[in-house]
């Protein structure tokens, strides 16, 4: 049996290694690093894929975040509304930028925002929401988009898991994962369901004027060259990365149905078992498993993990610890107990190998092991 991983990146890249190398080699001969044509090859690429009107590559998910947040040009005291249960990138961009974290709990059953709790948190401060789709599942977007255009609030959304999920409304129509609210926002980093060999991200936007913003932001709120119109930053994908992607975009959509394949291997493998209850999708929404993360009923999950690690089988606790609990996020306003849900799932919540690569013979020894041990 081939070594069991988190993530199998050598693997995938040896079925597009000539594709890869080749894109590589072509930025190299051209000596065209930063801001060459493969980076607005992949732009126009990833528009095409995601039926959207403007994406701006920026340097990584992080950035793009960062600088959509100062694309709406929020004000230091405004408040942004996010999940506590989410990699801390999503309330690091916000804090950073003098705006207030308004942290609300999460649904038990997707791990994504609750919007009652949403519309609870609303006060005349608020000016933004970002939802995270979180493991690779959208939002309940109609409901929260309806929640924000009510309200006159900004929807960011937090793309970095679920790029290539897409989204039911009522009505039929279908939008991918990022191009709901007025602007949405991806990581390449490497291990992300679309990830480059470093570091990378866009923004996605319907809006023109936000686009040409944004875009300005990203690169020192230049315009015209050497004329600062706004207080930017330097956030750039680089050709090298671009080239990387545009290797991998064609075989997007093969990557997410290998990972529903060994998806339902798991949810297949587990299903009698009262010990485990596997991840569930909503019925307006598909699922891309960015990660595959189950919750262990009455299972001392660190034991579990170690034994599994002998095994040679990685586990991973995504997330351990809620922003409201993160030292570096202490709040007066929150306190231990402020969030249940998200507080329960912390506790509870373990991610399996999850990647393109995994054949029947891993996923049946990795289930096997597991419901031997739980
Ligand atoms: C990965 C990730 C980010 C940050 O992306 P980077 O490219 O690592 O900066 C932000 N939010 C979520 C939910 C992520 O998973």
């Amino acid at each position: 049996m081939k070594p069991i991983q988190m993530v199998d990146l050598k693997g995938q890249y040896e079925k597009i290694k000539a594709d890869v190398d080749r894109g590589i080699q072509e930025v190299i001969d051209t000596t065209s690093f930063v801001k060459g044509g493969k980076v607005n090859e992949f732009q126009a690429a990833l528009e095409q894929y995601l039926g959207v009107k403007h994406v701006i590559p920026t340097g990584n998910g992080t950035d793009a975040l960062q600088i959509a947040l100062m694309g709406l040009g929020l004000k230091p005291g405004d408040e942004v509304i996010t999940p506590t249960f989410t990699f801390i990138a999503t309330a690091e961009v916000v804090a950073l930028l003098g705006l207030t974290p308004v942290v609300v709990d999460v649904d038990e059953k997707t791990f994504n925002m609750d919007l009652k709790a949403v519309e609870r948190a609303i006060t005349p401060k608020t000016k933004a929401i970002v939802p995270v789709h979180l493991f690779g599942q959208n939002a309940d977007m109609e409901a929260l988009l309806n929640l924000a255009h009510n309200h006159h609030l900004y929807v960011v959304e937090d793309a970095c898991q679920s790029i290539g999920a897409t989204y039911t409304f009522s009505n039929g129509t279908q939008k991918k994962s990022g191009c709901m609210g007025n602007i949405g926002c991806t990581s390449f980093f490497p291990s992300k369901n679309l990830g480059c060999y470093g570091d990378g991200g866009a923004i996605f936007t319907d809006d023109d004027d936000l686009a040409a913003r944004m875009r300005a932001i990203a690169n020192h709120g230049m315009v015209v060259r050497y004329h600062h119109d706004f207080i930017g930053v330097n956030s750039r994908l680089d050709s090298i990365q671009a080239a990387v992607l545009l290797a991998k975009l064609p075989h997007l959509d093969e990557y997410i149905v290998a990972r529903r394949k060994a998806a339902a291997y798991y949810n297949n493998a587990f299903a009698g078992c009262d010990k485990i209850e596997t991840p569930y999708t909503a019925p307006n929404t598909d699922h891309v498993f960015h990660q595959y993360t189950i919750k262990l009923m009455d299972v001392d999950r660190n034991a579990l993990q170690a034994k599994l690690k002998e095994k040679g089988i990685p586990a991973m606790i995504y997330y351990p610890v809620p922003l409201h609990l993160q030292k570096a996020y202490q709040d007066p306003r929150y306190k231990a107990g402020d969030f249940p849900v998200a507080e329960k799932l912390c506790s509870c919540v373990l991610s399996l190998p999850m990647h393109t690569e995994l054949d029947e013979e891993q996923l049946q020894y990795i289930t096997s092991s597991i419901l031997a041990l739980v």
